[in-house]
């Protein structure tokens, strides 16, 4: 079953998400485990293992290969007068999850959701047509991201224990203590959590001393991971309705769209987003600079009666198939939910895995599920 299939069934028999329903058991605050633990990757999964293990007095230190934390939760201040989220960008849970990932420490970002008689579009064939929204669940942060909220809730707690600019490059479990590695340091811990993206691991940019087990690898290798990539465009006009998106065939090769960015923000600007994840995205990915803004500025052309070009103001593109230590957008929402699970599950004890990629396999793709693949794995290795 797709988690697509899997949250479509959900919906069918009335169930709330399962990540409610885990997230709500027990913490237990009392750890059996008391050696240390090495956090590979500060990305929503990693910060949120580091904030969990604080709370139960683990000692851990993140190891992270880029200058910043939040991973693909990255946004900018810069472009308009409200964040833009160069990643992850919807809430596709209720606005309890924040407290969940928080323990029940108190948040308060303000979230709107969508109107059911809101503008929607479908492109296909060379013709669009308008229909309304009606009923959407995902919600958009107010003048917040997701990257904010980790900042301002999480990070404070993990910060001191934050390497930046430190790139694991091979992992050796052979004994009792474990050896992570990179280019010219070397750290020891009895258990690791890597949370990188799975294209790092699928790349070979860790080395396994032992090799990963055989289901394990197969499994990392044959899990399909989206390259995909973000454009925001300002125009000195809103021509455009809340979601335009495209028909893809087979639905499983990816996704595309045109939204409005500035929905339920506090602005007068007019922020149309690009969203393009999967093979569809190519078309996309494989242009930079100048063709890259032609591309989209002929094809919003195009779409929505040559009304985009007059009206341009400045854009800005982010490609996550080029972060260096990205290299995709996330796992495909129709991947294999056994597979899924399959990358979660830890190795002799001693190294265990989080993230958007490795979880039960009842979610995945999303923060949330990056953060309660986090729990889980943080659960499992303090005993
Ligand atoms: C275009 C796009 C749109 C998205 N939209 C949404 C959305 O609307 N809602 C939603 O919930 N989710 C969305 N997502 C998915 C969401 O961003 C991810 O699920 C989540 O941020 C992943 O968190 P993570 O901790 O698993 O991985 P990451 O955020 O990738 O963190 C992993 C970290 O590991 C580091 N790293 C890599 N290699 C090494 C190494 N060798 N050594 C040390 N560190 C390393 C990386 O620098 C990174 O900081 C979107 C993603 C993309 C790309």
């Amino acid at each position: 079953m797709t988690k697509r299939e899997f949250l479509k069934l959900c919906g069918i028999l009335g169930l709330s998400f399962p990540l409610q329903s885990v997230l709500s058991q027990s913490d237990k605050s009392e750890a059996s485990f008391s050696g240390e633990v090495i956090i590979i990757g500060a990305g929503a999964a990693g910060l949120s293992a580091g904030y969990l293990l604080a709370q139960r007095g683990i000692k851990f230190r993140i190891l992270e290969a880029s200058s910043n934390f939040g991973g693909r939760l990255k946004r900018t201040l810069e472009f308009a007068d409200f964040p833009i989220p160069l990643g992850a960008e919807w809430l596709h849970v209720g606005p309890e999850v924040f407290e969940e990932i928080t323990n029940g420490a108190p948040v308060t970002v303000k979230t709107i959701g969508y109107n059911a008689d809101d503008r929607y579009a479908v492109w296909e064939n060379g013709a669009l047509t308008f229909d309304e929204l009606g009923d959407y669940d995902d919600r958009k942060f107010v003048n917040s991201s997701w990257f904010d909220f980790f900042e301002e809730y999480v990070v404070p707690t993990v910060a001191p224990y934050i390497h930046y600019h430190t790139e694991v490059k091979a992992i050796d479990y052979s004994a009792e203590t474990v050896i992570v590695e990179t280019a010219t340091e070397r750290f020891f811990a009895e258990k690791v959590l890597l949370t990188v993206p799975l294209k790092i691991l699928q790349a070979g940019d860790i080395s396994f001393t032992p090799a990963l087990p055989q289901a394990k690898v197969k499994a990392i290798q044959d899990a399909t991971v989206w390259g995909g990539i973000k454009v925001f465009l300002e125009f000195s006009k809103k021509f455009y309705p809340s979601f335009t998106e495209f028909v893809i065939e087979p639905e499983s090769a990816g996704q595309v769209a045109y939204y409005d960015a500035a929905y339920g923000q506090e602005t007068n600007k007019h922020i149309l987003g690009l969203f393009a994840v999967g093979v569809p995205a190519e078309a996309y990915t494989s242009l930079t600079g100048d063709a890259l803004r032609d591309y989209i500025l002929e094809e919003l052309d195009m779409i929505f009666a040559q009304q985009a070009s007059p009206h341009y103001v400045k854009h800005l593109v982010q490609n996550w198939s080029q972060e260096p230590f990205i290299r995709g957008a996330y796992i495909s929402d129709y991947e294999d939910w056994k597979r899924v699970r399959k990358l979660s599950e830890s190795v002799a004890d001693k190294l265990y895995f989080a993230g958007e990629a490795y979880t039960s396999g009842e979610d995945w793709g999303g923060v949330h599920a990056a953060a309660e693949a986090a729990r889980e794995a943080v659960e499992e290795l303090s005993g």
